[in-house]
Protein backbone atom coordinates (compact mmCIF):
# COMPACT_ATOMS: atom_id res chain seq x y z
CA UNK A 1 0.00 0.00 0.00
CA UNK A 2 1.01 3.58 -0.05
CA UNK A 3 -0.25 5.20 2.56
CA UNK A 4 -1.07 9.27 1.21
CA UNK A 5 -3.94 9.24 4.97
CA UNK A 6 -0.69 10.98 7.36
CA UNK A 7 -3.70 13.98 8.73
CA UNK A 8 -5.61 10.56 9.97
CA UNK A 9 -2.59 8.78 11.78
CA UNK A 10 1.06 8.11 11.21
CA UNK A 11 2.51 4.96 11.71
CA UNK A 12 4.02 5.25 15.65
CA UNK A 13 8.46 5.20 14.83
CA UNK A 14 10.47 2.59 16.24
CA UNK A 15 11.84 4.91 18.82
CA UNK A 16 8.16 4.96 19.89
CA UNK A 17 7.50 1.88 19.97
CA UNK A 18 10.91 0.93 22.22
CA UNK A 19 9.96 3.27 24.67
CA UNK A 20 6.97 2.46 25.10
CA UNK A 21 7.61 -1.33 25.36
CA UNK A 22 10.70 -0.18 27.75
CA UNK A 23 7.84 1.32 30.34
CA UNK A 24 5.34 -1.51 29.27
CA UNK A 25 8.06 -3.66 30.12
CA UNK A 26 10.01 -2.10 33.00
CA UNK A 27 8.55 1.15 34.13
CA UNK A 28 5.24 -0.25 35.07
CA UNK A 29 4.71 1.09 38.57
CA UNK A 30 2.33 3.63 39.36
CA UNK A 31 4.15 7.18 39.40
CA UNK A 32 2.09 7.74 42.62
CA UNK A 33 3.75 5.32 44.70
CA UNK A 34 6.04 6.46 47.13
CA UNK A 35 8.27 3.43 46.79
CA UNK A 36 11.46 3.44 44.61
CA UNK A 37 9.85 1.78 41.54
CA UNK A 38 6.83 3.93 41.74
CA UNK A 39 9.39 7.39 42.01
CA UNK A 40 11.22 5.53 39.19
CA UNK A 41 8.08 5.95 37.02
CA UNK A 42 7.62 9.36 38.50
CA UNK A 43 10.95 10.40 37.00
CA UNK A 44 11.02 8.92 33.36
CA UNK A 45 6.91 10.65 33.53
CA UNK A 46 9.02 14.16 34.49
CA UNK A 47 11.50 13.58 31.64
CA UNK A 48 8.71 12.50 29.01
CA UNK A 49 7.29 15.58 29.89
CA UNK A 50 9.92 17.75 29.25
CA UNK A 51 10.88 15.86 26.21
CA UNK A 52 7.52 16.78 24.59
CA UNK A 53 7.62 19.77 25.77
CA UNK A 54 10.91 20.90 23.92
CA UNK A 55 8.78 20.19 20.57
CA UNK A 56 5.60 21.74 21.50
CA UNK A 57 7.84 25.28 22.96
CA UNK A 58 5.90 24.97 26.42
CA UNK A 59 7.38 24.17 29.96
CA UNK A 60 6.70 20.61 31.64
CA UNK A 61 4.30 21.87 33.59
CA UNK A 62 2.22 23.53 31.07
CA UNK A 63 1.14 20.35 29.63
CA UNK A 64 -1.31 18.05 30.80
CA UNK A 65 -1.46 15.12 29.30
CA UNK A 66 -5.25 13.67 28.06
CA UNK A 67 -6.56 10.70 26.07
CA UNK A 68 -5.45 12.68 22.86
CA UNK A 69 -6.65 16.29 20.91
CA UNK A 70 -10.43 15.36 21.71
CA UNK A 71 -10.24 14.91 25.46
CA UNK A 72 -7.92 18.24 25.37
CA UNK A 73 -10.65 20.08 23.11
CA UNK A 74 -13.37 19.15 25.70
CA UNK A 75 -10.84 20.26 28.90
CA UNK A 76 -10.06 23.76 27.01
CA UNK A 77 -13.68 24.10 26.13
CA UNK A 78 -15.35 23.38 29.34
CA UNK A 79 -13.10 25.02 31.16
CA UNK A 80 -13.13 28.36 29.58
CA UNK A 81 -17.04 28.47 29.83
CA UNK A 82 -16.48 27.57 33.77
CA UNK A 83 -13.77 30.10 34.49
CA UNK A 84 -15.95 32.52 32.06
CA UNK A 85 -18.97 32.24 34.73
CA UNK A 86 -17.32 33.98 37.45
CA UNK A 87 -16.68 36.93 35.03
CA UNK A 88 -20.15 37.15 33.75
CA UNK A 89 -18.90 35.86 30.34
CA UNK A 90 -20.68 32.90 28.57
CA UNK A 91 -20.50 33.05 25.36
CA UNK A 92 -18.16 30.93 22.77
CA UNK A 93 -16.78 31.66 19.79
CA UNK A 94 -15.17 28.69 17.35
CA UNK A 95 -14.30 28.63 13.58
CA UNK A 96 -16.76 26.90 10.97
CA UNK A 97 -14.45 24.54 10.22
CA UNK A 98 -13.03 23.09 13.34
CA UNK A 99 -13.05 19.11 13.81
CA UNK A 100 -16.36 17.36 14.33
CA UNK A 101 -15.94 16.37 18.13
CA UNK A 102 -15.31 20.02 18.91
CA UNK A 103 -18.68 20.93 16.44
CA UNK A 104 -20.47 18.20 18.16
CA UNK A 105 -19.68 19.81 22.03
CA UNK A 106 -20.28 23.24 20.80
CA UNK A 107 -23.94 21.97 19.74
CA UNK A 108 -24.51 20.15 22.96
CA UNK A 109 -23.26 23.05 24.78
CA UNK A 110 -25.72 25.25 22.62
CA UNK A 111 -28.76 22.93 24.09
CA UNK A 112 -27.73 23.56 27.63
CA UNK A 113 -28.19 27.40 26.97
CA UNK A 114 -25.15 28.53 26.03
CA UNK A 115 -24.62 30.87 23.13
CA UNK A 116 -21.76 29.59 20.07
CA UNK A 117 -20.92 31.62 17.44
CA UNK A 118 -19.32 30.55 13.82
CA UNK A 119 -16.67 32.38 12.54
CA UNK A 120 -17.14 31.62 8.68
CA UNK A 121 -13.99 31.03 6.71
CA UNK A 122 -14.07 31.99 2.81
CA UNK A 123 -14.06 29.89 0.00
CA UNK A 124 -10.07 29.24 0.17
CA UNK A 125 -10.97 27.92 3.70
CA UNK A 126 -9.37 31.11 5.26
CA UNK A 127 -10.75 32.78 8.41
CA UNK A 128 -12.82 35.91 7.84
CA UNK A 129 -10.78 37.80 10.70
CA UNK A 130 -13.26 40.74 10.11
CA UNK A 131 -16.25 38.67 11.01
CA UNK A 132 -14.02 37.59 13.78
CA UNK A 133 -13.42 41.02 15.12
CA UNK A 134 -17.53 41.52 15.16
CA UNK A 135 -18.31 38.51 17.31
CA UNK A 136 -15.75 38.71 19.73
CA UNK A 137 -17.24 40.55 22.60
CA UNK A 138 -16.83 41.57 26.20
CA UNK A 139 -19.07 38.61 26.75
CA UNK A 140 -16.93 36.22 25.28
CA UNK A 141 -15.57 33.49 27.37
CA UNK A 142 -13.10 31.47 24.71
CA UNK A 143 -12.49 31.76 21.48
CA UNK A 144 -11.28 28.64 19.85
CA UNK A 145 -10.25 27.67 16.93
CA UNK A 146 -7.69 25.15 15.13
CA UNK A 147 -4.19 25.90 14.19
CA UNK A 148 -4.38 24.46 10.70
CA UNK A 149 -7.30 22.62 8.89
CA UNK A 150 -7.59 18.39 8.81
CA UNK A 151 -8.99 18.30 5.74
CA UNK A 152 -7.98 21.10 3.35
CA UNK A 153 -4.32 21.74 5.68
CA UNK A 154 -5.39 25.77 5.37
CA UNK A 155 -3.86 27.58 8.17
CA UNK A 156 -5.55 29.66 10.59
CA UNK A 157 -3.91 33.53 11.61
CA UNK A 158 -4.06 32.49 15.24
CA UNK A 159 -1.79 35.36 16.42
CA UNK A 160 -4.41 37.83 15.28
CA UNK A 161 -6.88 36.59 17.02
CA UNK A 162 -5.07 36.07 20.09
CA UNK A 163 -4.76 39.92 19.80
CA UNK A 164 -8.57 40.16 18.88
CA UNK A 165 -9.31 37.76 22.21
CA UNK A 166 -7.38 39.45 24.53
CA UNK A 167 -8.40 42.64 23.84
CA UNK A 168 -12.03 41.46 24.68
CA UNK A 169 -10.41 39.87 27.81
CA UNK A 170 -11.40 36.54 26.70
CA UNK A 171 -9.13 33.14 26.15
CA UNK A 172 -7.63 31.88 23.06
CA UNK A 173 -7.64 28.03 22.57
CA UNK A 174 -5.80 26.82 19.27
CA UNK A 175 -6.26 23.04 18.38
CA UNK A 176 -2.53 22.54 16.94
CA UNK A 177 -3.05 18.71 16.39
CA UNK A 178 -2.13 19.36 12.95
CA UNK A 179 0.23 21.94 13.37
CA UNK A 180 2.50 19.87 15.98
CA UNK A 181 5.33 17.79 13.41
CA UNK A 182 4.06 19.92 10.60
CA UNK A 183 5.45 23.31 11.23
CA UNK A 184 7.39 25.44 13.34
CA UNK A 185 4.75 26.96 15.38
CA UNK A 186 5.54 26.92 18.61
CA UNK A 187 2.92 27.46 21.87
CA UNK A 188 5.18 30.07 23.20
CA UNK A 189 5.63 32.24 20.11
CA UNK A 190 2.15 31.40 19.58
CA UNK A 191 0.10 34.20 21.53
CA UNK A 192 -2.59 31.13 22.56
CA UNK A 193 -3.40 30.41 26.13
CA UNK A 194 -4.10 26.79 25.34
CA UNK A 195 -3.59 24.59 22.95
CA UNK A 196 -4.30 20.57 22.17
CA UNK A 197 -2.29 18.56 20.96
CA UNK A 198 -2.06 14.69 19.87
CA UNK A 199 0.18 11.81 19.68
CA UNK A 200 -0.33 9.92 16.91
CA UNK A 201 -0.50 12.48 14.32
CA UNK A 202 2.83 12.70 14.96
CA UNK A 203 4.24 9.03 14.80
CA UNK A 204 3.62 8.22 18.35
CA UNK A 205 1.21 6.39 19.98
CA UNK A 206 -2.62 7.01 19.73
CA UNK A 207 -4.86 7.41 22.86
CA UNK A 208 -2.09 10.23 24.45
CA UNK A 209 -2.23 13.90 23.73
CA UNK A 210 -2.20 17.01 25.83
CA UNK A 211 -3.71 20.64 26.72
CA UNK A 212 -1.10 23.07 26.89
CA UNK A 213 -2.04 25.46 29.78
CA UNK A 214 -0.23 28.84 29.88
CA UNK A 215 1.38 29.15 32.61
CA UNK A 216 -0.35 31.10 35.52
CA UNK A 217 -3.97 29.98 34.30
CA UNK A 218 -5.27 27.76 36.91
CA UNK A 219 -7.58 25.26 34.84
CA UNK A 220 -10.50 23.01 36.53
CA UNK A 221 -10.29 19.40 35.72
CA UNK A 222 -12.50 17.51 33.04
CA UNK A 223 -11.70 14.53 35.14
CA UNK A 224 -11.18 15.07 38.73
CA UNK A 225 -8.26 13.44 40.63
CA UNK A 226 -5.03 14.43 42.22
CA UNK A 227 -2.83 13.91 38.83
CA UNK A 228 -1.32 15.96 36.67
CA UNK A 229 -1.00 18.85 39.28
CA UNK A 230 -5.33 18.14 39.82
CA UNK A 231 -6.21 19.39 36.33
CA UNK A 232 -6.52 15.45 35.04
CA UNK A 233 -7.13 12.75 37.14
CA UNK A 234 -6.26 8.90 36.54
CA UNK A 235 -3.58 6.73 37.09
CA UNK A 236 -0.77 8.38 34.31
CA UNK A 237 -0.47 6.24 31.17
CA UNK A 238 3.45 6.14 30.93
CA UNK A 239 4.07 4.05 28.30
CA UNK A 240 2.06 6.03 26.28
CA UNK A 241 3.76 9.31 27.58
CA UNK A 242 7.19 7.87 26.61
CA UNK A 243 6.19 6.87 23.09
CA UNK A 244 4.97 10.63 22.55
CA UNK A 245 8.41 12.00 24.18
CA UNK A 246 10.16 9.59 21.66
CA UNK A 247 7.84 10.63 18.64
CA UNK A 248 8.68 14.38 19.72
CA UNK A 249 12.28 13.98 20.27
CA UNK A 250 12.51 12.21 16.64
CA UNK A 251 10.05 14.74 14.75
CA UNK A 252 12.15 17.55 16.45
CA UNK A 253 15.48 16.25 15.02
CA UNK A 254 14.61 17.00 11.69
CA UNK A 255 11.79 18.68 11.48
CA UNK A 256 12.94 21.55 9.50
CA UNK A 257 14.35 19.42 6.62
CA UNK A 258 11.37 16.99 7.02
CA UNK A 259 8.61 20.23 6.37
CA UNK A 260 10.89 21.16 3.27
CA UNK A 261 10.99 17.89 1.54
CA UNK A 262 7.20 17.55 2.28
CA UNK A 263 7.19 21.02 0.76
CA UNK A 264 8.87 19.62 -2.43
CA UNK A 265 6.89 16.97 -2.36
CA UNK A 266 3.29 18.57 -2.32
CA UNK A 267 4.85 20.51 -5.26
CA UNK A 268 5.63 17.77 -7.20
CA UNK A 269 1.89 16.20 -6.37
CA UNK A 270 0.11 19.04 -6.88
CA UNK A 271 2.24 20.25 -10.23
CA UNK A 272 1.99 16.57 -11.47
CA UNK A 273 -1.56 16.04 -10.83
CA UNK A 274 -2.89 19.33 -12.56
CA UNK A 275 -0.65 18.62 -15.32
CA UNK A 276 -2.68 15.06 -15.89
CA UNK A 277 -5.61 16.23 -14.67
CA UNK A 278 -7.16 19.92 -16.34
CA UNK A 279 -10.13 19.71 -14.50
CA UNK A 280 -8.61 18.78 -10.86
CA UNK A 281 -9.83 21.64 -8.27
CA UNK A 282 -7.31 21.96 -5.39
CA UNK A 283 -9.01 23.51 -2.50
CA UNK A 284 -7.24 25.96 -0.44
CA UNK A 285 -4.94 26.88 -3.62
CA UNK A 286 -4.30 30.48 -2.67
CA UNK A 287 -3.61 30.23 1.21
CA UNK A 288 -1.28 29.20 3.74
CA UNK A 289 -1.51 25.16 3.62
CA UNK A 290 0.32 22.97 5.85
CA UNK A 291 3.66 21.48 3.37
CA UNK A 292 1.57 17.61 3.49
CA UNK A 293 -1.97 18.24 2.75
CA UNK A 294 -3.96 18.14 -0.39
CA UNK A 295 -7.60 18.39 -1.06
CA UNK A 296 -8.91 17.78 -4.31
CA UNK A 297 -11.71 17.36 -6.44
CA UNK A 298 -11.77 15.53 -9.75
CA UNK A 299 -15.01 17.21 -11.47
CA UNK A 300 -17.91 15.89 -9.50
CA UNK A 301 -16.49 12.67 -8.57
CA UNK A 302 -18.05 11.42 -5.43
CA UNK A 303 -15.40 11.11 -3.16
CA UNK A 304 -16.71 7.72 -2.15
CA UNK A 305 -15.86 6.40 -5.75
CA UNK A 306 -12.28 8.03 -6.66
CA UNK A 307 -11.15 6.48 -2.95
CA UNK A 308 -12.76 3.39 -3.62
CA UNK A 309 -10.94 3.39 -6.99
CA UNK A 310 -7.68 4.58 -5.47
CA UNK A 311 -7.46 1.83 -2.91
CA UNK A 312 -7.69 -1.12 -6.03
CA UNK A 313 -4.64 1.10 -7.27
CA UNK A 314 -2.99 0.23 -3.90
CA UNK A 315 -3.49 3.97 -2.60
CA UNK A 316 -5.04 4.82 1.02
CA UNK A 317 -6.41 8.18 1.42
CA UNK A 318 -9.65 9.92 2.67
CA UNK A 319 -11.97 12.54 2.45
CA UNK A 320 -13.57 14.91 4.46
CA UNK A 321 -17.08 13.49 3.71
CA UNK A 322 -18.51 10.92 6.00
CA UNK A 323 -19.80 7.54 4.53
CA UNK A 324 -23.26 6.27 6.19
CA UNK A 325 -26.03 4.25 5.49
CA UNK A 326 -27.84 7.10 3.80
CA UNK A 327 -25.25 8.01 1.48
CA UNK A 328 -21.75 10.00 2.00
CA UNK A 329 -22.33 13.22 3.63
CA UNK A 330 -20.68 16.66 2.46
CA UNK A 331 -17.72 17.82 4.21
CA UNK A 332 -19.21 20.13 6.71
CA UNK A 333 -15.39 22.15 5.51
CA UNK A 334 -16.47 21.93 2.35
CA UNK A 335 -19.78 23.68 2.56
CA UNK A 336 -18.42 26.43 4.93
CA UNK A 337 -15.95 27.27 2.22
CA UNK A 338 -19.57 27.58 0.07
CA UNK A 339 -19.12 23.98 -1.98
CA UNK A 340 -22.78 22.99 -2.81
CA UNK A 341 -23.33 19.95 -1.27
CA UNK A 342 -23.11 18.01 -4.33
CA UNK A 343 -19.31 19.35 -4.66
CA UNK A 344 -18.65 18.90 -0.94
CA UNK A 345 -19.35 15.03 -1.30
CA UNK A 346 -16.11 15.10 -3.76
CA UNK A 347 -13.22 16.96 -2.19
CA UNK A 348 -10.21 13.82 -1.17
CA UNK A 349 -7.40 14.53 0.61
CA UNK A 350 -4.00 13.28 0.27
CA UNK A 351 -1.59 13.98 3.04
CA UNK A 352 1.98 13.44 2.56
CA UNK A 353 4.33 11.93 5.72
CA UNK A 354 7.73 11.99 7.23
CA UNK A 355 8.66 8.49 5.07
CA UNK A 356 6.79 9.43 1.75
CA UNK A 357 9.66 9.85 -1.01
CA UNK A 358 9.47 11.09 -4.72
CA UNK A 359 9.12 7.68 -6.05
CA UNK A 360 6.01 7.37 -4.00
CA UNK A 361 4.28 10.94 -5.33
CA UNK A 362 5.33 9.53 -8.48
CA UNK A 363 3.58 6.46 -7.94
CA UNK A 364 0.66 8.34 -6.10
CA UNK A 365 -0.20 10.60 -9.44
CA UNK A 366 -0.19 7.81 -11.86
CA UNK A 367 -2.47 6.05 -9.67
CA UNK A 368 -4.86 8.84 -9.94
CA UNK A 369 -4.47 9.45 -13.56
CA UNK A 370 -4.88 5.84 -14.05
CA UNK A 371 -8.30 5.17 -11.83
CA UNK A 372 -9.05 8.72 -12.51
CA UNK A 373 -8.25 10.17 -15.77
CA UNK A 374 -10.89 7.68 -17.71
CA UNK A 375 -13.85 9.41 -15.66
CA UNK A 376 -13.07 12.82 -16.75
CA UNK A 377 -13.17 14.05 -20.51
CA UNK A 378 -11.03 16.95 -20.19
CA UNK A 379 -8.14 14.14 -19.01
CA UNK A 380 -5.02 13.79 -20.84
CA UNK A 381 -4.32 10.09 -21.17
CA UNK A 382 -0.48 10.99 -22.34
CA UNK A 383 0.87 11.10 -18.64
CA UNK A 384 -1.04 8.24 -17.68
N1 LIG B 1 -8.42 17.98 16.16
C1 LIG B 1 -7.94 17.88 14.90
C2 LIG B 1 -7.69 19.12 14.11
C3 LIG B 1 -7.68 16.62 14.36
O1 LIG B 1 -7.23 16.53 13.11
C4 LIG B 1 -7.92 15.47 15.15
C5 LIG B 1 -7.63 14.13 14.61
O2 LIG B 1 -8.43 13.46 14.06
C6 LIG B 1 -8.42 15.63 16.45
C7 LIG B 1 -8.65 16.90 16.91
C8 LIG B 1 -8.70 14.46 17.35
O3 LIG B 1 -7.51 13.94 17.86
P1 LIG B 1 -7.49 12.61 18.74
O4 LIG B 1 -7.59 11.48 17.78
O5 LIG B 1 -6.18 12.64 19.45
O6 LIG B 1 -8.61 12.68 19.70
Amino acid sequence: WLYLDHNATTQPCAEAVEEMLDGLQRLWANPSSTHASGQAARRALADARARTASLIGCQGAELVYTSGATEANHMAVVGGLELGRAQGRQRLVLSAVEHPGLLALAERLRGQGHAVDLIPVDHQGRLDLDAAKALIGPDVALVSVMGANNETGVLMPTEALAELAHAAGALLHVDATQLLGKSLQRFDRSGADLWSVSAHKLHGPKGIGALVVRKGLSWPALISGRQERQRRGGTENLPAALGFAAAAQRCLRTLAEDLAQLRALQLQLEAGLRAALPGLHLYGEQAERLPNTSCLRFGQLDAEQVLGKLERAGVLASSGAACSAGGTQPSHVLLAMGEPALLARAGIRLSLGRETREADVARAIAAVVQAIGPLLPEASPALA
